[in-house]
């Protein structure tokens, strides 16, 4: 997303009037007020047509996968499998046993520490993430570091929420193996220049593995035209169901790291000697998954998909900047996170204000929005700060959302005096 001046009226390509009826949720209400939902960093909604998807699974199709030989066990694989082709297209992977099931980006992140981790780092090796991550994308690596006596460093950033891609380049050494980043925080919205990340890691000889939880619900991404080497996101975020989630890797690195779990689906052949693994992408999907999430997610993705994707970026800059510029004019309201390319998220705390009293008081208003440390409690230490609040935009979102959370902070600052 480019930080390019756009009008500040939405595209006429882009009939958000129509779009918001498409999305059942956002005509409720909550607390006797209209729903004003801003918290699609934590969860998206979902449109009709997932709804329906769902529905029609259940209702016509349900039947266990890979293993029948009647119909709708056919029917059902077919239908699992031609969304795993779906995901692949949307994010441009050479091929759909590239795109591995998981329950979301946490567990995709696991895999591979688990996977990758386990059967590549050695005492000594080291291994990059940054101040921003979310607590999946930081966890994961500590465990599998610790476990293999290697080491975690961390990548520093300004106070504005822009990574520090000097220091950056000063941490890559030849024992680097692996840099993980969010390509977008899901706290300050920063866009990280991922492409230089990947870059600079692949000049030292190491992989690179982009969080895209925050990513997908406001841009496409082309895997392969960025070149990552892993990249990770959540199904529920992208306006699909929960529970599902995506690991894109190489075919090479996934062809050459052992299974993680074992179970059904994942073997060739089973006896008590020995047994052998099924190819990609089973080899990492043990088990009877989540079926109807990723049918249900490929229903997310045929409907983001059809929309005019310039049209809708150009409107979340649009509520990027609006909010922007009105939040500002609130007294002692303080955003946290102004990098210079963000997406519409934005991190804010009122002077001398808990974030949890605020976020409290708009929620009376009926104004969803998070509060909190967003699963990054180093972020919030690096602030010095317990938590903040957070509206986190989708394009459904309106302008009149924005003016309503205005007004609901502006009598929320009033009530907490
Ligand atoms: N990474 C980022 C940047 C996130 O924002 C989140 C969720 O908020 C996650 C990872 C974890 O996603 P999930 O809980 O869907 O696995």
């Amino acid at each position: 997303m480019n930080q390019a001046t756009v009008p500040m009226e939405s595209s006429v390509t882009f009939d958000i009037d129509r779009i918001r009826r498409d999305f059942p949720i956002l005509s409720r209400e909550v607390n006797g007020r209209p729903l004003v939902y801003l918290d699609n960093g934590a969860t998206s909604q979902k449109p009709r047509s997932v709804i329906d998807t769902i529905d029609r699974y259940y209702t016509d199709e349900n039947a266990n996968i890979h293993r029948g030989v009647h119909h709708l066990s056919q029917v059902a694989t077919q239908a699992y499998e031609d969304a795993r082709e779906t995901i692949a297209r949307w994010i441009n992977a050479p091929a759909s046993r590239q795109v591995l099931f998981t329950r979301g980006t946490t567990e995709a992140i696991n895999l591979v520490a688990s996977s990758w981790g386990r059967d590549v780092l050695f005492p000594g090796d080291e291994m990059v993430v940054s101040t921003m991550e979310h607590h999946s994308n930081i966890v994961p690596w500590q465990m599998i570091c610790e476990e293999r006596c290697a080491k975690l460093k961390v990548i520093p950033m300004s106070g504005n929420g822009e990574l520090d891609m000097d220091a950056f380049e000063g941490l890559l050494t030849e024992r680097t193996r692996l840099v993980s980043v969010a390509h977008v925080s899901n706290t300050l919205g920063t866009i990280n220049p991922v492409r230089e990340i990947i870059a600079r890691a692949h000049e030292a000889g190491a992989l690179v593995l982009l969080d895209g939880a925050q990513a997908l619900p406001h841009m496409r991404i082309d895997v392969q035209e960025l070149g990552a080497d892993f990249y990770a996101f959540s199904g529920h975020k992208v306006f699909g169901p929960t529970g599902v989630g995506i690991l894109y890797g190489r075919e090479e690195l996934l062809d050459s790291m052992p299974p993680y779990q074992g179970g059904g689906d994942m073997i060739e052949k089973v006896t008590f000697e020995r047994t052998t693994y099924n190819t990609l992408p089973h080899k990492f999907e043990a088990g009877t998954p989540n079926i109807v999430g990723g049918i249900g997610l490929a229903a997310a993705i045929d409907y983001v998909s059809a929309m005019d994707q310039a049209a809708f970026m150009a409107h979340e800059k649009d509520l990027l900047d609006y909010a922007t510029s009105a939040l500002c004019d609130i007294p002692g309201l303080g955003i946290v996170g102004t990098a210079a390319d963000k997406a519409s998220v934005i991190s804010f705390n009122l002077e001398g204000q808990h974030p949890f009293d605020v976020g409290t008081l708009l929620d009376q208003q009926g104004v969803a929005v998070r509060t909190g440390h967003h699963c990054t409690q180093p972020l919030m230490d690096y602030y010095g700060i317990p938590g903040t609040v957070r509206a986190s935009f989708a394009f459904y979102n309106s302008r009149a959302d924005v003016d309503a959370l205005v007004n609901a902070i502006r009598r929320a600052a009033d009530m907490l005096g």
